[in-house]
């Protein structure tokens, strides 16, 4: 089955109301492959949430960059799936590393809210990734395979969920995955996919790369045949995202 390609821009906790509305600017202006060829979404801050998806062009999409695990209530400081939904958010980031490294977020935890997530009718892109000293011991594909593990417990259907490689070593550091190294663990994943979900799943699912991906570097990890998009965190702010997106066709 064709998996469209996928390219998410993961804006992190960066960025004021007007250098918000500037990017949204330069993206609608953008000339990029249709909806058909690729889905594009931006993730920006909560508190931006509204002012982007009121300015992006229609064919882009939006995506928070968490929600709480269960429905809301007395938990200060989170936002709830439903609150998502109410504002016509499609889309959430479950498990990224920052998130499992900073704020504790085991792998049952992020299993339990992408299920809460996918429950209440939202998508989501689910991380998972190895350290490099779990890289460097020669555990990657454990250590991928227990995070993906703890996510399909949880989860009825893979319908609405993009999986994204992330190698923590890779994230923000400028050390991006090679094509090679990305391709392994994406073909790799697959193959668990296959053995342990279904294989209808293992060959529609998308698994998309992110780590220093940068317009200079896109082009050739696209090329992979398992790898089907990005999850793009620091070039997601500047106008090469556009090349990013571009690296579909
Ligand atoms: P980066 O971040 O592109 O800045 O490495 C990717 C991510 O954290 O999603």
């Amino acid at each position: 089955m064709a998996r469209k390609f996928f390219v998410g821009g993961n804006w992190k906790c960066n960025g004021t109301t007007e250098e918000v509305k500037k990017i949204v600017t330069t993206l609608n202006e953008a000339k990029v492959p249709g909806e058909d060829v690729v889905e594009v979404v931006v993730s920006p801050p909560y508190v931006f949430l509204p002012v982007v998806k009121s300015l992006l062009r229609p064919d882009f999409q939006v995506a928070a960059q968490n929600c709480w695990v269960r429905k809301g209530g007395a938990y200060t400081g989170e936002v709830s799936a439903e609150m998502l939904v109410n504002l016509s958010i499609p889309w959430v980031i479950i498990g990224h590393s920052e998130r499992r490294q900073l704020l504790n977020e085991s792998n049952e935890f992020v299993g339990d809210k992408v299920a809460y997530a996918l429950s209440q009718g939202l998508k989501v892109i689910a991380c998972i990734g190895e350290t490099l000293e779990q890289r460097e011991a020669g555990t990657t594909m454990a250590i991928v395979a227990e995070q993906t593990k703890a996510i399909a417990a949880k989860i009825p259907s893979w319908n609405n969920v993009v999986l994204a490689y992330e190698p923590v070593w890779a994230i923000g550091t400028g050390k991006v995955a090679t094509p090679a190294q990305a391709q392994e663990v994406h073909a790799d994943l697959r193959k668990w996919i296959h053995s342990n979900v279904s294989a209808e799943v293992a060959s529609s699912v998308r698994i998309i790369y992110g780590g220093s991906v940068n317009g200079g570097n896109c082009k050739e990890l696209a090329a992979q045949p398992d790898v089907d998009g990005f999850l793009v965190g620091g070039a997601s702010l500047k106008p090469e995202f556009i090349d990013i997106i571009n690296s579909a066709t």
